[in-house]
């Protein structure tokens, strides 16, 4: 590869660019998809096409760049690489074919955007695993890696479960919304984007680096605005939405 270091630190200042940008332009713009699709945002595809498309370069560019690096066959990395894919193989080729969503459509803008974003963003973390940052196997025993893994898959468990909540509350051939009961919908409305963000909180204290900070941050800044957004949503459509719930965060937002 004929990247360097400086290079690597240059697109990971530019996902924390992303992020300020991003942050901006969805607390005036919600991104136009699933219950806020709209029109005049151009063509569009049908949501689960954009769902594979736009789930697929996390998957694909994370490997071909960890292929690459001079520590891929060391176990921290390896380990790192599991978790990466064990939550996009899932969210690329899984995810799409359980949700219910009836002939909607995705416009190619936010499919392109997504693109642009997952792939810079999957060569900043891939990259750095593999080969410019430094995993000796005493990382495994380091409070930093314990505590991050934790957090990372308490933060999938509670994404699985609360987007499973959602598709379920559809049956077959449904298209409508209905308020979510039980699991952490009990606190927030957007459970889902909290465990996203636990994820991604999780997988930048396990790698200890910028990479996985940027996208940490980059993840609240555009899942934070766009929970308020759903649970103001939530509110206006159902009189008798449950007044004690939150946004995002239990009892504060
Ligand atoms: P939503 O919660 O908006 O929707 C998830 C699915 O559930 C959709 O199929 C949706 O249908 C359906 N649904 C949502 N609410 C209801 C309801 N009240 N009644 C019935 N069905 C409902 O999530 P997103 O589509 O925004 O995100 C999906 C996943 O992707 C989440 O786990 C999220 O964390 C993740 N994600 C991660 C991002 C990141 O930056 N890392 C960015 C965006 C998403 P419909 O499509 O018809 O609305």
């Amino acid at each position: 590869m004929p990247d360097t270091l400086e290079i690597h630190s240059l697109v990971v200042w530019l996902i924390f660019g992303m992020a300020a940008v991003t942050f901006v332009m969805v607390v005036f713009i919600t991104a136009p998809y699933g219950r806020h699709m709209s029109e005049g945002w151009g063509p569009s595809l049908p949501a689960r096409a954009g769902w594979i498309l736009m789930e697929t370069p996390p998957v694909l560019v994370f490997f071909g760049f960890y292929s690459m690096g001079q520590f891929r066959a060391e176990t921290v990395p390896l380990i790192f690489l599991f978790l990466w894919q064990s939550h996009y193989i899932y969210r690329a080729y899984v995810f799409p074919f359980k949700t219910r969503h009836s002939g909607k459509e995705m416009p190619v803008l936010v499919l392109l955007l997504a693109v642009i974003f997952n792939s810079l963003n999957a060569y900043i973390n891939a990259r750095w695993i593999s080969h410019f940052g430094q995993y000796s196997m005493d990382w495994l025993t380091d409070p930093r890696f314990i505590i991050g893994v934790v957090v990372f898959f308490s933060g999938m468990f509670i994404n699985r479960q609360s987007d499973n909540i959602l598709i379920n509350l559809r049956k077959p051939g449904e298209s409508g919304y209905k308020i979510p009961k039980g699991g952490l919908y009990r606190f927030v409305s957007c459970p889902n984007y909290l465990g996203e963000l636990l994820e991604w909180l999780g997988w930048a204290i396990a790698t200890w680096a910028l990479a996985g900070l940027a996208f940490a941050i980059y993840t609240a800044a555009n899942l934070a605005p766009r929970a308020v957004t759903n649970h103001k949503w939530y509110q206006d459509k159902f009189p008798d939405y449950p007044e004690k719930r939150r946004a995002l965060i239990p009892f504060v937002i």
